[in-house]
């Protein structure tokens, strides 16, 4: 089916990985964590057609990457797909949350003048920081906020500027994932992994699992498991459309 959230190169053996991926799946966004990761999976993956690489900064390391932003910068002109980027407000990366900051936005900007690129958008409390950011991109309806954990009123303006969400079955396993869910429209809804650092059993869940949470959101909006992976196509064919 298809995984808008894979750290394909983070496995230990990537290459199957990325060949059964391939295989099973129509469509998985490899992202990756900095640009020069982004030309080594470039290289290495460039032969699977189903695998899109995704070029990133992440943010709970972009201050250790901020020297590679120019490098970044002239790569996006070669890629519709960026990922991971966002901000992380957790208390560990206090103190470079201005740097993560001026880097996503920067990046976002640098987007709107290419055209718009398809997005995965880390957000770890720091939602309405990243919606701020965003604000001002005209291309929100390719964002794809991945893992979204944020509050209710940010969930609602995220919904109202477009932005999709890509959900995995850690969201379902929680409370708050949920409730998240169940205010989510059907046709702002893609599934995601973000294996392998999501784990079923302490075994890192795979790109080809990601469909498996048809599942437990068919439940949550009472809808047929065929209905809600139709609607999976659909949105995906929606945020690929140039
Ligand atoms: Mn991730």
């Amino acid at each position: 089916m298809m995984d808008l959230h894979s750290h394909i190169d983070l496995y230990e053996n990537p290459l199957d990985v990325a060949r059964k991926a391939d295989q099973l799946n129509e469509f998985t966004l490899a992202v990756t964590t900095s640009p020069k990761a982004w030309l080594i999976a470039s290289e290495k993956l460039q032969q699977f057609k189903n695998i899109k690489i995704a070029l990133g900064i992440h943010p709970e390391i972009a201050h250790e990457r901020c020297d590679e932003l120019d490098l970044f910068i002239s790569l996006l002109r070669k890629t519709n797909f960026v990922g991971e980027v966002g901000l992380d407000g957790s208390s560990h990366l206090k103190s470079f949350f201005d740097i993560q900051r001026s880097i996503f936005k920067r990046i976002i900007k640098e987007c709107s003048l290419l055209g718009g690129r398809v997005v995965s958008v880390h957000s770890r409390q720091a939602s309405s920081d990243v919606l701020n950011c965003l604000y001002q991109y005209p291309y929100t309806d390719k964002v794809v906020l991945h893992w979204f954990s944020g509050s209710i009123i940010d969930l609602k303006l995220a919904i109202k500027i477009g932005c999709k969400f890509s959900v995995n079955e850690a969201m379902l396993k929680s409370k708050k994932g949920r409730e998240i869910i169940s205010q989510l429209p059907m046709n702002l809804v893609l599934p995601e992994t973000d294996g392998p650092f999501l784990q079923r059993r302490k075994t890192p869940i795979m790109p080809w699992n990601a469909i498996d949470v048809k599942e437990g959101l068919s439940k949550i909006w009472n809808v047929s498991e065929e209905e809600v992976e139709a609607t999976f196509r659909k949105n995906l064919n929606e945020i690929l459309k140039v």
